[in-house]
């Protein structure tokens, strides 16, 4: 593994759309009431840490100003693609994680504004090289996606929720991106193949270039057309693990803001940059919301990357 002290060639932009939502979620042991949530707030959050990120998202006129300050502290964040609907309701999630604190019960989705036009890319992003597709619809994710024509890379995300309910806009979505992130479940469920190195082949017969499984707990495997990377999970002990949600956009996150900053999009680049998700990914388990990635010092990052980097040499 390379260290991020590796001097930057040229850095490119990197533009993230997601969902921006405020999140109700249980643990066994506390609760966070409508908080900061939303695919693209968790994503941004963590990339913005490593490299800058443009925004676009749409929330309702309900959004709460605590929250609208929350996005506007983080640093290297542009919020110019921010779009408030007046009259609209902000996306709402709450989600329930069961003792073993790796699955979870989602509890209610209030899309909101969400299941309405997309936010508009603002003039000053259209030259975004670098595009991460946060979770929403499949047919959104491609609207925003023409959006974006000079991109050099896109990546999307998605969920069981779209598998179901909106198959073949995910499949015409795949044609249109050059990779894709999601967990072993949903690969499974949308290839039918249980198998995440397996069901990751078949999913590049959908057209992506490669697809990275998340399987929780045990890392992530990387299946590309030139090859196949994995790399574990952080192994946090009990006391680290406050809430997962969001581990999976601050995953994506961290991957794509490495591949920004270091302005390439190879195979052993993506390589790297899946530590780097995971790194980000074993911040956010450990407080509610954005915190766990906000609070932690560049000086945090670094070292939690040395200590992941000798956990996992082989
Ligand atoms: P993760 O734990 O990485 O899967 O991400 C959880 C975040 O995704 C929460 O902050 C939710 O607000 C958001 N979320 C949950 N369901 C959806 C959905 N159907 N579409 C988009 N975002 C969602």
């Amino acid at each position: 593994m390379t260290s991020s002290s590796t001097a930057p060639t040229q850095s490119s932009s990197l533009l993230v759309t997601g969902t921006i939502g405020i999140d109700t979620v249980e643990t066994p042991t506390a609760r966070a009431e409508r908080v900061l949530g939303g695919s693209a707030a968790y994503f941004a959050a963590a990339a913005s840490r490593l490299a800058p990120v443009r925004l676009v998202g749409v929330v309702g006129d309900d959004f709460p100003a605590q929250h609208r300050a929350l996005l506007e502290g983080l640093n290297s964040v542009d919020l110019r693609g921010l779009e408030t609907r007046a009259g609209g309701k902000t996306f709402a999630w709450g989600g329930k994680y069961l003792l073993n604190m790796n699955e979870r019960e989602t509890l209610f989705t209030e899309l909101g504004v969400v299941a309405e036009a997309p936010p508009k890319v603002p003039a000053a992003f259209a030259d975004s090289s670098l595009v991460f597709l946060g979770n929403t619809h499949p047919a959104v994710q491609t609207q925003l996606l023409e959006q974006i024509p000079q991109r050099k890379l896109a990546v999307a995300d998605t969920m069981d929720l779209w598998i179901n309910v909106a198959h073949d806009e995910l499949v015409h979505l795949l044609s249109k991106v050059d990779g894709i992130v999601l967990n072993d479940s949903e690969a499974a469920h949308l290839t039918g193949v249980r198998n995440a190195v397996s069901a990751g082949r078949r999913i590049l017969g959908y057209g992506p270039k490669f697809a990275v499984v998340k399987k929780g707990e045990h890392g992530a495997v990387l299946i590309h057309r030139d090859g196949v990377a994995v790399v574990p999970a952080f192994p946090a002990e009990e006391d680290m693990v406050v809430d997962p949600t969001g581990a999976g956009d601050t995953f994506a996150g961290g991957f794509m803001a490495h591949l920004a900053r270091t302005g390439r999009t190879d195979f052993e680049t993506l390589q790297t940059a899946l530590s780097w998700g995971t790194v980000m990914a074993s911040f956010t388990i450990g407080a509610f919301s954005l915190d766990g990635v906000k609070r932690a010092s560049a000086a945090d990052l670094e070292a939690r990357y040395k200590t992941f980097a000798r956990h996992a040499r082989v």
